[in-house]
């Protein structure tokens, strides 16, 4: 899609304006299973934490993807989206039993990630198939707060914890179906994703009754010209390979599983805004937009970088601005970042705005968040309206004081 049809669409649907490429959702996904189409078994689920609009949902289905799902909330989503429970896989983290006994007996496929709940799921369930989720302890890259493969990290049965893993299988004589891994996000070196799938491989060699692998997601995307980004060509040739050769190895046709979040969505998405102000201090030119952290949280929280367009000065001479949000907080999106010239009244276009960023947006500031827009064939589909005042007020339940308004 053209930097004129987002002008259009924020024309049409007003800002500030989340809006979805579909073609360019599916051709990520295509990439995704061409670069493994050598292995028999593939199975792509969207990570849908990344951005969790029904409508995405839908278009994924279409094309064929299960689901990862991290909250009994993102199962009801999909299964709401028209998802069987079966293409439905559960890794939540730090959940309790009772969510994941109630997963369970929705037909979803777990995945558990800790000893202490294995043990007591493998006890009161001792037939039902689970996945178990390894940490091997391998650092993919990327920024600290979305890394999960360190030593001291939460996620994960540490690989170090093996043989207390398979002791408890053994005791409790479960039923594991598959073995999971996600060293997060960011990977750079697909030399380091290899080295984490042969800890993988090994650890798999302990269980008989194997269906599946899972090698979670973490492929990094370019967020400008000339970014890194994962070579999914290069790791779908040698993935395969590998993969192939263990499952000779194994005697079974296993199914190689994914969970992209961000590989699918990112690029697809643009976030647009209105330039309510330009401000001239004595260092500083800033753009003030309508929009702030409360809609995208990702260059505050991570130090993402998002590439800006003024998409209605596309040609002008490009300045130096700090784009600022309206938060009442520090509330920058871009320091002295070179733009063409903007003026009061422009829209401005946040690249890579797919992933992790409307699914993050709140409400601060009693602000409104934006709607997302869907770009398919041509034309903008409204997939999720703009809030209204009702929405701030929605489950708020005053005092009964008189004179005040209900
Ligand atoms: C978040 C998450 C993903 C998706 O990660 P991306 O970097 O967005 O591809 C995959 N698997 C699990 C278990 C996750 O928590």
């Amino acid at each position: 899609m053209q930097s004129k049809d987002l002008l259009q669409l924020a024309e049409q649907f007003g800002s500030p304006i989340y809006v979805y490429d579909a073609e360019k959702i599916k051709s990520q996904y295509n990439r995704l299973t061409k670069a493994f189409s050598k292995v028999e078994n593939l199975r792509i689920n969207y990570a849908m934490k990344a951005l969790s609009n029904v409508a995405i949902l839908q278009l994924l289905k279409e094309m064929g993807s299960g689901l990862d799902t991290v909250s009994i909330q993102e199962v009801q989503l999909g299964l709401h989206a028209g998802y069987d429970p079966e293409k439905i896989f559960y890794t939540p983290n730090g959940v309790s039993l009772e969510e994941i006994e109630e997963v369970h007996a929705m037909g979803v496929q777990i995945n558990i990630d800790n000893l202490s709940i294995l043990e007591q799921f493998g006890a009161k369930h001792p037939n039902v198939p689970v996945c178990i989720r390894i940490n091997p302890h391998v650092m993919a890259g990327g920024n600290t707060n979305i890394s999960v493969g360190h030593i001291d990290s939460k996620f994960g049965i540490s690989i170090h914890q093996l043989p207390h893993l398979v002791r408890i299988v053994e005791n409790t004589k479960m039923n594991i179906v598959g073995i999971h891994m996600h060293t997060g996000s960011d990977i750079l070196d697909i030399e380091v994703f290899l080295y984490a799938a042969e800890i993988l491989f090994d650890a798999a060699k302990n269980f008989k009754n194997l269906e599946f692998l899972d090698f979670g997601s973490g492929f990094k995307v370019p967020y400008k010209k000339d970014d890194i980004e994962t070579d999914i060509e290069e790791l779908g040739k040698k993935l395969s390979k590998r993969f192939n050769a263990f499952c000779v190895e194994y005697g079974k046709e296993l199914t190689l599983i994914f969970e992209p979040g961000k590989f699918l969505v990112s690029e697809a998405g643009s976030f647009l805004v209105k330039v309510n102000v330009i401000k001239q201090t004595t260092s500083t030119v800033f753009a003030g937009v309508d929009s702030g952290f409360n809609h995208l949280i990702r260059p505050m929280l991570y130090g993402s970088q998002h590439h800006i367009d003024n998409i209605s000065n596309p040609k002008g001479k490009e300045r130096f601005y700090s784009v600022v949000g309206y938060i009442c907080e520090t509330d920058t999106f871009a320091n002295n970042r070179r733009i063409s010239e903007i003026k009061e009244g422009d829209i401005l276009s946040f690249r890579n705005a797919g992933a992790y960023c409307y699914s993050m947006a709140s409400n601060y500031n009693s602000r409104y968040r934006p709607a997302e827009v869907l770009w398919m064939n041509g034309k903008g589909h409204l997939i999720r309206a703009h809030e209204t005042f009702e929405d701030l007020l929605k489950n708020q339940i005053p005092l009964p004081i008189e004179g005040t308004k209900a």
